[in-house]
């Protein structure tokens, strides 16, 4: 990957720009570029970008095929579950309302209040208050303490939801919690809805229909994970009426109100006065490539089998594992949690042999030619991670050598 090239032809892209190189061992982490495209979704979105194609109609094909494989109503794409999340409020705030769509992010006068509980707050939610909405959080972070109490009661979701209210927010991860039809039944017999951020919840498949079938109203999950789709796709799934409020804020709107055919099968037969101006979701467009791209990757996606997908990463890992197993400095496991889909390995740099710590390795990793992208938080003892989903075999080799090389220099 590194050294001299006299040919052009051998040297990558980003050689090219004299831009430097990352072998990603973090997993589908958006700053290293996410998540390594489907072949068959680079073809068609170069296919597509050589001809025109009214986009609603791309979304409304997509709509169809996300209600297929997820049961819910109807389905959109986004520039990323992140997107999906901001539309997902839009939609929850202004319904069939053009003057809400066209008010929006202000939202004086209107219920513009997201309650989420507190343990399920993350950097992500700015998405929710893009669209205008204030997140009121509820509950603690009691289960963090052991002492048995769990962060929300059930009675403290209800008291929370009133008339300002225009959606309850959930992250779903393998540990959230209340169970999400605690929620749901909460949320509904508040007669509001709940919208349910399931980015990287796939695989399994399964859990592309478990939130739609517990009666989430909304579900984002991102294109640009382990669909390798286009990283900046995101999928929304879920009520035909608030997809439809979702393309009405998220389409271009340069349109002459006699000549307007919007497709039913995202419109339905709704009734509005007019055109929409453009809605809050216009900056987050979606080009007819990224459409086709995620469109073709899904289908894959829902085709392949996870345990597949599971045994190929779960592999990868091993053989990293063991390939370092020996190194003097490092001590090297395999993550073990049921809940995680995919196999990491885990390092923790034993100092006294090396003379550093995990977080001067990962240092080195980053500044290494080419640079390796490594899983890593800086909660105390928290091990490195090497994330198999975005390597290559090849890549994985490559890392475990440069790794090896590091502490066998120390
Ligand atoms: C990745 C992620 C997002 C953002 O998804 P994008 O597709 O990158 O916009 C949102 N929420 C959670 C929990 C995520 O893991």
């Amino acid at each position: 990957m590194t050294g001299d090239h006299t040919d052009s032809a051998e040297r990558s892209i980003f050689e090219r720009l004299g831009v430097p190189e990352v072998i990603n061992a973090a997993g589908t982490k958006t700053r290293v570029g996410g998540t390594r495209l489907r072949p068959e979704a680079a073809e068609a979105m170069q296919e597509a970008s050589d001809g025109f194609v009214r986009i609603s109609d791309l979304q409304a094909e997509a709509s169809k095929r996300i209600a297929e494989s997820t049961g819910a109503d109807a389905g959109y794409i986004t520039t990323g579950a992140s997107s999906a999340l901001t539309l997902a409020a839009a939609a929850c705030l202004a319904g069939d309302d053009l003057s809400i769509m066209n008010r929006l992010p202000h939202t004086e006068g209107i219920p513009n209040e997201i309650v989420m509980a507190r343990s399920h707050r993350t950097g992500y939610d700015h998405a929710f208050r893009l669209a205008g909405a204030n997140i009121v959080d509820v509950g603690t972070f009691d289960r963090d303490l052991g002492s048995g109490s769990t962060n929300l009661k059930r009675w403290e979701l209800d008291d929370a939801i009133g008339e300002d209210t225009a959606a309850v927010g959930y992250v779903a991860t393998s540990r959230s919690e209340p169970p999400l039809e605690t929620l749901v039944d909460v949320a509904h017999t508040n007669g509001v809805p709940v919208i349910v951020d399931a980015a990287a919840e796939l695989p399994p498949k399964s859990n592309l229909s478990r939130f739609i079938e517990q009666e989430a109203d909304l579900v984002a999950f991102s294109g640009g994970k382990a669909i390798q789709g286009p990283q900046a796709t995101g999928i929304l799934a879920g009520r035909q009426e608030l997809i439809r409020s979702v393309a009405f804020q998220q389409l271009d709107m340069d349109i002459i109100e006699e000549l307007w055919e919007p497709p039913e099968e995202l419109f339905g037969d709704a009734t509005i006065d007019g055109v929409p101006r453009h809605g809050i979701g216009r900056g987050m467009k979606v080009g007819r490539e990224e459409l086709v791209g995620i469109i073709t990757a899904f289908e894959q996606f829902v085709e392949e089998n996870d345990q597949k997908t599971f045994d190929e990463w779960d592999e990868r890992a091993r053989q990293m594992a063991d390939r370092l197993q020996d190194e003097e400095g490092l001590h090297v496991s395999i993550s073990g949690t049921e809940d995680d889909a995919v196999t990491n390995v885990e390092i923790q740099v034993d100092s006294t042999v090396t003379g550093f710590e995990n977080l001067e390795l990962v240092r080195h990793l980053q500044q290494h030619d080419p640079q390796v992208y490594v899983g890593f938080t800086d909660a105390p003892d928290s091990p490195i991670l090497l994330n198999p989903m975005c390597l290559t075999d090849d890549e994985a080799g490559q890392v475990t050598d440069i790794l090896a090389g590091m502490v066998t220099e120390a």
